[in-house]
C-alpha cells in the first residue's frame, strides 16, 4: 500500500485491529471508481463516496439526507421499490443494469449491486449500493449493433478472416454474391471462393495486410458456389485488436461485372466506330481521286472550247462553266488534302521564301476573282524570310481570305496584316462579317465542323480551316481566331522565322 497515491495515509500502528479494518474499508471506498452509496430502508441517502460525487455531480452535502430518487429517472422510480423489497427480505440485488440520471441531466448506464446493511442483531437497517458506470460498454454495444446492421444491409460482400485465411464473418451480400450461406462459409478457408489459378493472390493480400497495409481496389476474379467466375474489386484492411495487434483481415468485395460489361461495350463500340471512320476516310480518298481525273479532262476541254468559241453569248457560258469547275476542283482538292492528312501523307517542301511575296500573291488572286472587294495590306517590313512550303502557306492565306469574303455577305473590304515579332512572323486576316460566337471558336478548326447558325446560304464542307490548321501546325506555327458575333473576325497564324 506504500506508494499508492490514491489511498489516504493510515497510521496503522496506533489503531486497534477493528479500527484498522474500518480505516482500510474507508480508504477503499474513498478510492474506488465505483460509486458507493448507502441509504436507509426509506431511501434516504446516508453516505456518498468521491466516485458518487464524480459520477452524479452532487457533492456529499447535496446528496446526504436526500431521497435516492434524486438520481432515479421518473420512469424508473418503481425499480427502487423492487430493490428495497429485495433488501428488506435480506436478498442481495446483483448486476442490475439500469439507467440513472446525473445532476446535469445526463443519463448514465449503470450496473448496480445492492446489499442489505445489517445491525448487530442481524436486522436489515439499510442498503449499500455499488454503481458501476457501464456507459462506455453500452455505447460500444450500440455502435457494434449499428455497424452490424450496416454490414447486414450492405450491397457489397463484407467478409472477415483470420491471418490464416479462415473465414470468420460473412454478410448477406456475400451470401448473395457467392451463393454460400453464412454457416457454409464460416470456418472454411477463403480459398473456397478463389479460382485455383489465383491462389497466389491470397498470399500477396495476406502478406500486405499482415504488415498493416490496406489493399485498395484490387481488381480480380472470384468464383461462386456454382463455379461461376465474377469480376470483383476488393478492398482488404487489417483487423486490429485492442492491443494493436493485427489479428485478421476484413474484405469488401464489389461486383464489377456490370461495370466491366459496360466498359467492354464502350470499347467495342469505339472499335466499331474506328473501323467505320477508317472506311469513310478510305471512301473519301478514293472518291476524290476518282473525281479528279474527269475534272482535269473537263477543264482541258473547256479551255479548248474557250479558245475556239467566237460567239459572245456562248463565251459567257463557257466562262461560267470554267468558274464552277474551278470551285468543284478546289473542293475535290480539299477532300484529297483531308485524306492525305488522315493517312499521314501530306508532304511539305522545305524552301526559303519571302512570306510578304506570298501574302501579296494571295491578295492579288483574291482581288482578281472578287472585283468589288478592296483589301488593305498593312506590312511594316520589306522582306520576311521563312523556311517551308510556300504553296501550302499560300493555300492557308487564300483560304482565310476566301472565308473572310464568304462570311461577310454585306462587306466589301478586308484588312491583311503582316507583323514581325521576335522569333516569329504573324499574319492576320480581318473581316467585318457575321463573326463567330465565343463558345464556337474552339471548334472551327475541327474536321467537318461548321457553325450551324448564321452561315446562311454559305455552303461548305467544314474542312478548309482544318487543312489550314494542319499546314500551320506542320510548320511549327499556331493558328487561331478572334471574333465577335455580328461584328467580324480576325484569323491569325504565326510561323517561326
Ligand atoms: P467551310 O467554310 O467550308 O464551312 P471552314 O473550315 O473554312 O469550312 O470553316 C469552318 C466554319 O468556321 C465555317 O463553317 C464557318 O461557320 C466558320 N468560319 C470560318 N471563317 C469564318 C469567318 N471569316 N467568319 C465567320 N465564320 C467563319
Amino acid at each position: 500500500m506504500e506508494g499508492n497515491t490514491h489511498l489516504p495515509k493510515i497510521q496503522m500502528s496506533v489503531l486497534s485491529p477493528v479500527e484498522e479494518k474500518q480505516a482500510m474499508l474507508a480508504a477503499i471506498i474513498a478510492s474506488t471508481d465505483d460509486a458507493i452509496i448507502s441509504k436507509t430502508l426509506d431511501g434516504i441517502i446516508t453516505s456518498w463516496n468521491p466516485a458518487a460525487i464524480k459520477m452524479f455531480g452532487y457533492t456529499e452535502e447535496e446528496a446526504i439526507g436526500k431521497h435516492i430518487s434524486l438520481v432515479i429517472p421518473n420512469d424508473r422510480i418503481d425499480e427502487e421499490n423492487f430493490i428495497i423489497s429485495q433488501i428488506k427480505a435480506g436478498v442481495k440485488v446483483e448486476h442490475f443494469e439500469t439507467v440513472r440520471v446525473a445532476k446535469d441531466g445526463e443519463f448514465l448506464f449503470l450496473s448496480l449491486t445492492v446489499s442489505p446493511i445489517l445491525d448487530g442483531d442481524g436486522k436489515v437497517i439499510g442498503a449499500s449500493k455499488i454503481a458501476r458506470d457501464i456507459s462506455e460498454r453500452k455505447r460500444a454495444l450500440v455502435k457494434q449493433a449499428m455497424l452490424a446492421s450496416i454490414v447486414a444491409a450492405s450491397d457489397d460482400a463484407i467478409i472477415s478472416k483470420t491471418l490464416q485465411g479462415i473465414i470468420t464473418s460473412w454478410n448477406p451480400a456475400a451470401e448473395r454474391l457467392f451463393g454460400f450461406k453464412e454457416e457454409q462459409a464460416i470456418g472454411k478457408h477463403i480459398s473456397l471462393i478463389i479460382p485455383d489459378d489465383r491462389l497466389d493472390e491470397e498470399t500477396y493480400i495476406i502478406g500486405e495486410v499482415s504488415r498493416g497495409i490496406k489493399v485498395d481496389h484490387f481488381q480480380t476474379i472470384r468464383k461462386t458456389k456454382d463455379g461461376k467466375l465474377v469480376p470483383l474489386s476488393l478492398t482488404v484492411s487489417p483487423v486490429i485488436d485492442e492491443s494493436g495487434n493485427i489479428i485478421g483481415a476484413s474484405k469488401i468485395a464489389r461486383d464489377i461485372s456490370a461495370e466491366q460489361a459496360s466498359q467492354q461495350e464502350t470499347a467495342r463500340l469505339y472499335e466499331h466506330l474506328k473501323v467505320l471512320n477508317a472506311k469513310k476516310d478510305d471512301f473519301i480518298a478514293l472518291a476524290s481521286h476518282e473525281l479528279k481525273t474527269p475534272l482535269s479532262s473537263m477543264s482541258a476541254y473547256l479551255q479548248l472550247l474557250a479558245r475556239l468559241e467566237t460567239d459572245a453569248k456562248n463565251k459567257t457560258f463557257v466562262d461560267k462553266l470554267q468558274s464552277q469547275l474551278t470551285k468543284l476542283s478546289s473542293l475535290v482538292d480539299d477532300l484529297l488534302d483531308v485524306s492525305k492528312i488522315e493517312a499521314g501523307k501530306m508532304h511539305f517542301a522545305k524552301e526559303d521564301f519571302d512570306l510578304r511575296e506570298v501574302v501579296e500573291e494571295a491578295i492579288d488572286l483574291i482581288v482578281h476573282s472578287n472585283p468589288g472587294y478592296s483589301v488593305t495590306f498593312e506590312c511594316l517590313s520589306s522582306k520576311c524570310a521563312i523556311i517551308g512550303d510556300s504553296h501550302r502557306i499560300e493555300q492557308v492565306i487564300v483560304n482565310l481570305l476566301t472565308n473572310a469574303i464568304r462570311y461577310s455577305p454585306d462587306g466589301n473590304s478586308l484588312k491583311v496584316y503582316l507583323v514581325e515579332e521576335d522569333d516569329q512572323i504573324k499574319v492576320g486576316v480581318e473581316d467585318y462579317g457575321i463573326g463567330i460566337a465565343q463558345e464556337k471558336l474552339q471548334n472551327i478548326f475541327s474536321r467537318y465542323y461548321r457553325v450551324d447558325e448564321g452561315n446562311g446560304k454559305v455552303s461548305g464542307l467544314g474542312i478548309g480551316l482544318y487543312i489550314c490548321h494542319e499546314i500551320v501546325r506542320r510548320h511549327n506555327g499556331k493558328i487561331w481566331a478572334e471574333s465577335k458575333l455580328g461584328e467580324g473576325s480576325t484569323f491569325w497564324f504565326t510561323l517561326p522565322r
